[in-house]
């Protein structure tokens, strides 16, 4: 009987930012919708720029990533903050179990973000089950896990890699850590490291679903215990619509331009508008931005473009008014509502992975401008796996100039054309797939059920 009615408590540990708290907060959702309950745990920082929904049947707390005041961009490098973030985060993750069980609470599972592989470390010395929540995709994943394990070197050689279930990747087809480990030693550590202790952890959570890298995640699934995938996490209301409240990630860390993108949006033709968003941090250098502004103008569609205010000053003086019939540019977009919005026709996306989630959920075709990180490696998969898009070709410089941007556009956007039409299809099918898994019965809806239920047990 008791078995049958207890409720499972988890506690959910994202990275502090945006693309990380936004899947993690959206798992924590799922989990509720089940009968579960679930404390969601920020940092002070992040916790004070964030507005949580008051009628949320989250429970918030936070802990100190030791830059209570400024966050991440106020520490003095990204090693010293991820120094931090460990040392200050665990204290201060002990002293809050700590106190959630001095105050009677049970933790029965420490959902923790794969970044933080220390909160690990935390939930054994309490002896509470733990999970890793991995955000990236299976393909980054691995490339990362061979990395950790000597099996590839860093830089690469130059030469393709041969790993087992992808297709051959070039060098510049791999995270950017990985093919120019110089960018930012810090944050490549961090990502090799995610693998450091994953074979002690109880659960591996996976932001994919099955059929999206179905043999990568067999073979993955043969390495650590009990690899699941959870996702797609992206809100209910764009998917399966079981969770009737949960129509957006109800967290926004920069203001969308809300009425003005939908309003401009509704005066548009089906699938005429190219969006163009890069994310929340990846940085874009003028010229870049000077290609795009030309590249948008020349192919005459109608786009709608978010520039955020820290590169606004980087848009050509009279780019604005020059295209005033033509576009909207806005600092944040409500990204969701304008990729569901039947105006839309492709996305112009730097592929951070919960934008190409977000548009692989919603059927929108992808022109990909990858910056860093794991996009490069997500452009691939968008490009020569899923057949959901098309990328831009960089110059020497590193710069997608305007020929190849135009060029992507009208292969995906112009009636007639062949290619444009297969992804179209593709778009649609993986739309589908997606919504099919996180439904009722669907295989991420599945694994969830079960891992509560072995919790509850
Ligand atoms: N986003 C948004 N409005 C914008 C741009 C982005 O709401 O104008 C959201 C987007 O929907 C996604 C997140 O910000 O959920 C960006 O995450 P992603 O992994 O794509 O990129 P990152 O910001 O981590 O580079």
């Amino acid at each position: 009987m008791a078995s049958n009615t207890k409720v499972v408590h988890a506690l959910v540990l994202p990275y502090p930012s945006q693309g990380h708290i936004n899947p993690l907060l959206q798992f924590c959702k799922r989990l509720v919708s089940k009968g579960a309950k679930a404390t969601f745990v920020n940092s002070v920082f992040l916790s004070k720029s964030m507005h949580a929904d008051p009628k949320s049947s989250i429970n918030f707390e936070t802990i100190s990533d030791g830059y209570d005041e400024g966050g991440w961009l106020s520490a003095e490098s990204a090693e010293i903050y991820l120094d931090n973030l460990r040392t200050v985060g665990s204290k201060t993750l002990s002293e809050l179990i700590k106190k959630l069980q001095d105050n009677g609470q049970v933790i029965d599972v420490v959902i923790y973000d794969s970044f933080l592989t220390w909160a690990l470390d935390v939930a054994k010395e309490f002896g509470i089950v733990a999970a890793a929540f991995f955000t990236q995709t299976c393909a980054v994943n691995s490339v990362y896990y061979h990395v950790y394990n000597g099996l590839l070197p860093v830089p690469l050689s130059g030469s393709p890699v041969s790993l087992p279930e992808l297709p051959v990747l070039q060098p510049e087809e791999t995270p950017s850590f990985v093919y120019r480990p110089e960018d930012n030693p810090a944050f490549r550590d961090l990502l090799v490291n995610q693998f450091c202790n994953v074979d002690q952890t109880d659960w591996v959570f996976l932001n994919i679903f099955d059929k999206l890298e179905e043999n990568l995640l067999n073979w993955m699934g043969k390495l650590w215990r009990r690899v699941r995938t959870v996702g797609p996490t992206v809100p209910s209301m764009y998917l399966d619509k079981r969770l009737a409240d949960d129509t957006g990630y109800g967290i926004h860390l920069s203001k969308p331009e809300s009425s003005l993108c939908m309003n401009w949006l509704n005066r548009q033709e089906t699938g005429s508008v190219v969006y163009v968003s890069f994310g929340s941090w990846s940085q874009i250098n003028e010229v870049q931005i000077e290609e795009i502004a030309s590249a948008l103008k020349q192919s005459g569609f109608k786009f709608l473009w978010v520039v955020r205010a820290f590169e606004k000053e980087k848009l050509p003086k009279t780019f604005t008014e020059e295209t005033s019939d033509q576009g909207l540019v806005v600092t944040w977009s409500p990204q969701l509502e304008v990729l569901a919005h039947e105006s839309l026709g492709c996305f112009v996306t730097h592929c951070g992975f919960n934008s190409v989630l977000e548009a692989l959920c919603l059927g929108v075709p992808m022109v990909a401008a990858p910056v860093w990180t794991d996009q490069p490696t997500n452009a691939k998969l968008i490009e020569d796996v899923w057949g959901v898009g098309i990328r831009t070709k960089k110059d020497e410089q590193g710069i997608v100039r305007k020929e190849s941007l135009v060029s992507c556009l009208e292969e995906i956007m112009e009636e007639g054309s062949e290619k444009g039409k297969l992804i179209k299809e593709n778009a649609a099918k993986w739309k589908n797939l997606a919504k099919e898994a996180i439904d009722e019965g669907g295989s991420s809806d599945k694994n969830i059920d079960d891992f509560l239920a072995d919790l509850a047990s």
